[in-house]
């Protein structure tokens, strides 16, 4: 039986979209629709699902994710015209054990949510099969079987589950309550970043495959993060070896400069963001959702602020450069287990700290690492050390697996 590693492999190398070959694609002036008047998918469900991805857009960095046959897919997997073999891959994913579902969303459903009317529901009509540049086939939730929570997010449970259809997709499907979004503000932004995710393609970038929606809810169907989170994983072991950080580290730096250059900043970028894939391999997730009102997040969430440069603590114009900063926060916390400029007395106190840069390198940080922490930690956004250099510094090519080589995306944009 294929092993949970290598299937998820399987699922990495593919990709559930329509290519927009069969597909209708919308008008441009239609990127706001209606609500419910989805156009109806041409595409052969079947064709649709043994569709791959498109190639690796990082060849030189192919060796950090160990190269198995399924990352080519047209060797290891069938193609449109082998449908029997695509038979066979489907039973292996249907020997994965999605665990029991707990009756949450019919929960919710009685609880929460309330339908929404007007621009906020067009808004919020959110459907990636006629999404103009990666069309998918049309989803629904009858689609999946339903298997154990993963988590609540903010606006909804998240779900493993499978798709019903060969070969059995595992995935996460995060729910949204569109009313609480629309409660929230943050329609727009919502809307924003969904379209912009589907369109990223990185194996430290959690990818999201498409997304439907009913009256209430949005739906997102979400690359599975078999190991959880990252966060969790700091909590149970109090700091990271300087290995495994600067393992962390250097693919942060080589996602980051992959939507660096695809014009993405993070801007909120902390442990809690990020997921870890069945191999251990760093996921970001959640990008850009920063949208999600800074202001209160500060106030409600411990902790979001210490990732905060000093641009935006001191309501400057910002860029890219913060998610360096971000880096350097990041690359502190790993090692020592909490963030540099935290101070529990009060929120003030953090602010001067960041806004000083009043940065303290316990001697227990190698001399490597701490010289890449001061880089990235500079007040003039101008002065961090680019992602190019992150990814060429002492400390990072020191623990890099031998094999892997990293080609900026920054450098080469
Ligand atoms: P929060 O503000 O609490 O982070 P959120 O709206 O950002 O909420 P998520 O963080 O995306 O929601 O999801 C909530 C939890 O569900 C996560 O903390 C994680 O444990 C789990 N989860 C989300 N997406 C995935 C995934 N793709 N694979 C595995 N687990 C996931
Ligand atoms: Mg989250």
């Amino acid at each position: 039986m294929a092993s949970v590693g290598s299937i998820t492999r399987q699922i990495e190398a593919l990709e559930i979209s329509g290519g927009g070959k069969n597909l209708p694609t919308a008008p441009s002036s239609s990127s706001i629709r209606p609500l419910h008047t989805k156009q109806p998918s041409q595409t052969n469900v079947a064709k649709l699902l043994t569709k791959f991805a498109a190639p690796n857009p990082f060849p030189n960095s192919k060796a950090a994710h160990p190269p198995s046959s399924l990352r080519h897919p047209t060797q290891a997997l069938p193609t449109k015209q082998q449908a029997p073999a695509g038979i066979a891959n489907a039973t292996t994913q249907a020997s994965i054990d999605i665990g029991k579902y707990d009756g949450g969303l019919e929960i919710d459903e009685e609880k929460r949510g309330e339908v929404v009317y007007g621009e906020a529901a067009e808004d919020l009509a959110l459907d990636s099969s006629v999404s103009r540049k990666s069309p998918t086939r049309e989803w629904h939730l009858s689609d999946f079987d339903i298997g154990r929570p993963l988590g609540k997010g903010k606006f909804g449970r998240v779900y493993m589950v499978r798709t019903k259809s060969e070969p059995r997709y595992i995935l996460a499907l995060k729910t949204l309550y569109k009313s609480e979004i629309v409660q929230g503000k943050v329609e727009k932004q919502i809307r924003r970043e969904i379209e912009i995710q589907q369109n990223l393609r990185h194996p430290n970038v959690l990818r999201l495959y498409g997304y439907f929606h009913d009256t209430k809810r949005i739906f997102l169907m979400l690359e599975f993060a078999g190991k959880g989170e990252l966060y969790k994983q700091l909590s149970k072991h109090g700091c990271f070896s300087e290995k495994r950080s600067s393992r962390y580290i250097d693919q942060m730096a080589d996602a980051l400069s992959y939507l660096h250059a695809k014009h993405v900043i993070h801007r909120d970028i902390k442990p809690e963001n990020l997921l870890l894939g069945i191999n251990g391999e760093l996921k970001i997730g959640d990008f850009g959702w920063s949208v999600h009102a800074p202001g209160n997040r500060r106030k409600t969430l411990c902790g979001t602020l210490d990732y905060l440069p000093p641009e935006m603590i001191e309501s400057r114009e910002h860029d890219h450069k913060v998610d360096l900063w971000a880096l350097g926060v990041l690359t502190y916390e790993f090692l020592i287990g909490n963030p540099p400029f935290e101070d529990r007395s009060s929120v003030q106190n953090t602010y001067r700290r960041i806004a000083k840069v009043d940065l303290k390198l316990p001697a227990s940080i190698s001399l490597e690492a701490r010289d890449l922490i001061a880089r990235l930690l500079q007040y003039d956004p101008q002065r961090r050390i680019p992602l190019s250099d992150v990814l060429r510094h002492p400390w990072i090519i020191k623990y890099r697996p031998k094999g892997v080589i990293r080609q900026s995306a920054e450098a080469t944009a």
